[in-house]
């Protein structure tokens, strides 16, 4: 007779899984942006920033985060890149992933009908600073340099796994400071004060 106490009770991390995973991230990542973005077209703007240089930088981060790992999930190239996987590296990197989409979901929330794609100031736009915004500029940001790690340790793949952080990277360097200078512009003082008592990304460090 078959004891219960006896089944072994496994959950497989597989490569196969791992690159399910990251696909579930991006479905997760559509879903939570699609209401903001319906609402965001609908929103008029009042300022606008640097067009094309965002709209370039933009695209090299969606290269990083999605073109490149999409074509490794779809056909394992770049080959010469890929390394042994490691289940626990996967099962890390699916907490990473979750606690990503956690903030995405909490940041867009939090700024409402302020969020936009690129460095836009809407019509009556007011300063959030409540919430997640409450000690942190970007968390929004935070969010998608989580996302970028989660991928460089669900695929095993040095130029896949590492293009996110190289791609988000890149927008985030070149935009912060345009980000906070635009604020700064339109806030003021307020902005000012703001900036004094929060840091970027990282409670009390950055
Ligand atoms: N950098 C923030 C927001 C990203 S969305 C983050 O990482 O969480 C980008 C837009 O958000 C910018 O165009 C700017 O207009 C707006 N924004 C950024 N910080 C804001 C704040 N504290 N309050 C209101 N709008 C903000």
């Amino acid at each position: 007779m078959a004891r219960l106490h006896d089944a072994k009770v496994e959950c497989p991390m597989t490569l196969f899984i791992a690159k399910l995973i990251w696909s579930l991230g991006c479905v997760a990542y559509y879903i939570i942006r699609y209401p903001h973005q319906c609402r965001a077209r609908k929103t008029a703007v009042a300022d606008r920033r640097d067009h094309i240089r965002e709209r370039t930088l933009m695209l090299i981060s969606y290269g990083g985060l999605f073109v490149i790992p999409l074509i490794y999930v779809l056909t394992e190239q770049p080959k010469f890149a890929g390394y042994t996987f490691h289940p626990a590296q996967a099962w890390l990197g699916t907490l990473v992933l979750i606690a990503a989409m956690a903030l995405l979901y909490r940041t867009h929330r939090d700024l409402g009908r302020a969020w936009s794609i690129t460095l836009e100031i809407r019509d009556q736009h007011t300063l959030i600073t409540c919430g997640i915004y409450k000690r942190l500029r970007h968390p929004m940001y935070a969010a998608f340099w989580l996302w970028a790690i989660s991928q460089a340790l669900l695929l095993p793949n040095w130029i896949a796994g590492l293009s996110g952080l190289v791609g988000f990277g890149t927008l985030f360097f070149a935009r912060v400071g345009h980000e906070e200078r635009m604020m700064l512009e339109t806030f003021g003082d307020e902005y000012r004060a703001y900036m004094a008592r929060t840091h970027r990304l990282i409670p009390g460090i950055y």
